[in-house]
């Protein structure tokens, strides 16, 4: 059987019909990213990305992580590439560890 994936175990992400949805979206210009439909601007970091990202090149990025809550809608999503996407993602695991020790820390003291 087909595990099944529902709003409580993927932060919300949704079936096909959805990812497809939500990557429609940030390509329009509504979605506020520049988009013009077919091509949108990585909205990781405008100043050191300039990469376009079309809706087969586009990664979702949750603006707040997964990990801490953030869910798959419209107010925690953009567009970013797959490079920004991965960095990141390294750089959210940084801040998670550092945030972590400083608790450590402060539990210690
Ligand atoms: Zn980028």
């Amino acid at each position: 059987m087909k595990k099944s994936t529902n709003a409580n175990g993927d932060g919300g992400r949704g079936n096909a019909r959805d990812r497809a949805a939500r990557r429609m979206w940030l390509l329009s210009p509504e979605a506020g990213f520049g988009g013009n439909g077919e091509k949108v601007q990585c909205a990781a970091a405008m100043d050191r990305c300039e990469g376009l990202v079309s809706y087969e090149t586009m990664n979702v990025d949750r603006i707040v992580p997964g990990c801490l809550g953030g869910r798959y809608v419209r107010t925690n999503i953009r567009p970013t590439c797959f490079t920004c996407n991965n960095d990141l993602s390294h750089e959210q695991k940084r801040e998670l560890r550092a945030i972590r020790q400083d608790l450590r820390e402060l539990v210690a003291a």
